[in-house]
């Protein structure tokens, strides 16, 4: 049997780390076993679920490249399927019109809270419920009064849950629109869906799921309920721990293919195995690998992948994210400055995020306001005039503008001069970079090109004229 699975975020806020970690999973679950993946939008609730989160859910998955073969599929757009599912469930007596008032629920939880019972619904109009004119009834499932649903979960185990623990939940409300646990049974029923990955925040709802699929003659899909994400201090994982929209990872400079990587070891390990190809992910992911413990989100070791995808990823695939992020700075890279995929190059030693890269690199394109105090203070010193002066008439005279021949007019000048390299060096770097650090000195002379070396030597030696 071909396995189907699904991703069905509520849009109501943007696909945050836990989200992206369950699409993530069920996606390798579906790749994993030539399956399908399906993207559903489960935007019933109308008064918090936006457009705005809806695109930041499709940009999120998209910037992942978690590609769905279904979808986006809308739940808004099922509602006759609902209510003919709710209908044929009162005809057939598995569910039914209830009347009981919201100050009757609420006085008869009060009771059971004082009486230090579960909250649940007495079932008062399951059996010829009294009709009350005016009033508009939900409707409510009849759960089996007697047995044992028994759950066998891919990654908790099998869990039994007795239907005397289950209330008659309510399927539809007053305004006649259909609840969260409806939608979902009639959905992945519909869908055809074999595994249901999702977060262990649904493993209560799951037997009542399961009793309303059997009252459906449908078949049962299995179930894997994903481990929380907890803080680095082993509170949930929030907005305070960093826990923001994916495409904040984008803006802050990470790599999909990072974020990826981090994220499939939130809960899966593969031996010590840290780093992964999206391809060695979908080979060796197995949903009985996954922990049942929760997991903790690191910034640090996030971090970490990154810098080793900047590193090793290849310089074009860095370069295109980069150039993003030049863009955000108004660079334009297509018209001005050198190739971006010898700025990576040059700079990905250097840089744990495309942000650090980015604006490390600004003076390849554009010139900078002023100086770094420091590096200024310390390398624009008497004298450092003159030594600029000595390599700007050598620059000059440089028929072919290469790294190796600046290179070997830098030493020659300290040679000559008869100074350390550094004192030659380092007010080169801050005359042309604005700072006191860059690439090896003739990276960056043969990056910057002749032009804006030779104008920034100028520009150097008559600062300090003016000090
Ligand atoms: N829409 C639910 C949520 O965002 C998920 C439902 C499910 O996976 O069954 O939490």
């Amino acid at each position: 049997m071909s396995i189907k699975t699904r991703f069905a975020p509520s849009p109501t806020g943007y696909l945050h780390v836990g989200g992206a970690r369950t699409a993530l999973f069920s996606w390798l679950h579906a790749k994993k076993n030539n399956g399908q993946f399906v993207l559903r939008i489960e935007d019933t609730d109308l008064e918090r679920s936006t457009q705005e989160s809806v695109d930041a859910i499709l940009e999120g998955m998209e910037w992942l490249g978690l590609d769905y073969d279904e979808g986006p599929i809308y739940q808004t757009h099922r509602f006759e399927r609902y209510k003919e599912i709710i209908q044929q469930l009162l005809d057939q007596g598995d569910a039914y019109y209830c009347y009981c008032s919201k100050e009757e629920l609420e006085s008869l939880r009060e009771q059971q809270m004082a009486n230090k019972e579960k909250p649940r619904y007495n079932g008062k109009c399951r059996h010829n419920a009294e009709v009350k004119e005016g009033v508009s009834p939900v409707v409510r499932f009849r759960n089996p009064e007697e047995g044992v649903v028994i759950l066998s979960d891919l990654v908790k185990g099998e869990i039994n849950i007795a239907n005397k623990e289950l209330d008659d939940l309510i399927i539809a409300r007053s305004d006649e629109t259909p609840t969260y646990n409806l939608t979902v049974v009639v959905d992945d029923m519909d869908m055809g869906i074999t595994d249901v990955v999702r977060g262990d925040d649904h493993v209560n709802n799951t037997p009542r799921q399961i009793n309303i699929l059997k009252a459906l003659g449908a078949e049962l899909p299995r179930y894997a309920h994903l481990p929380m994400i907890l803080g680095d201090d082993g509170a949930r994982l929030s907005k305070r721990h960093g826990a923001v929209g994916v495409m904040q990872y984008r803006d802050d400079g990470y790599l999909p293919e990072a974020l990826l990587n981090y994220l499939v070891r939130l809960g899966w390990s593969h031996g010590d195995q840290e780093l992964f190809t999206r391809e060695e992910m979908i080979q060796l992911f197995d949903l009985s690998d996954v922990n049942v413990a929760a997991s903790a989100f690191n910034t640090e070791k996030l971090l970490w992948i990154n810098h080793q995808y900047i590193m090793n990823s290849e310089p074009e695939l860095v370069a295109k994210h980069l150039s993003w992020h030049m863009l955000q700075r108004d660079i334009d890279v297509e018209t001005e400055g050198p190739s971006l995929v010898d700025i990576v190059k040059a700079q990905r030693e250097r840089s744990k995020t495309l942000v650090d890269m980015a604006e490390a690199s600004l003076y390849f394109y554009k010139d900078f306001d002023e100086y770094d105090a420091k590096a200024a203070k310390k390398n624009f010193k008497a004298g450092a005039d003159d030594v600029l002066a000595g390599l700007l008439a050598e620059f000059s005279k440089v028929a072919e503008w290469d790294g190796t021949v600046l290179h070997e007019i830098v030493l020659m000048t300290a040679e000559k001069l008869e100074l350390k390299l550094g004192k030659v060096a380092q007010p080169l770097r801050v005359a042309v970079c604005g700072a006191g650090m860059s690439p090896s000195i003739d990276v960056t002379l043969e990056l910057l090109g002749r032009e804006k070396t030779l104008a920034r030597i100028q520009r150097a030696i008559d600062y300090m004229k003016l000090q």
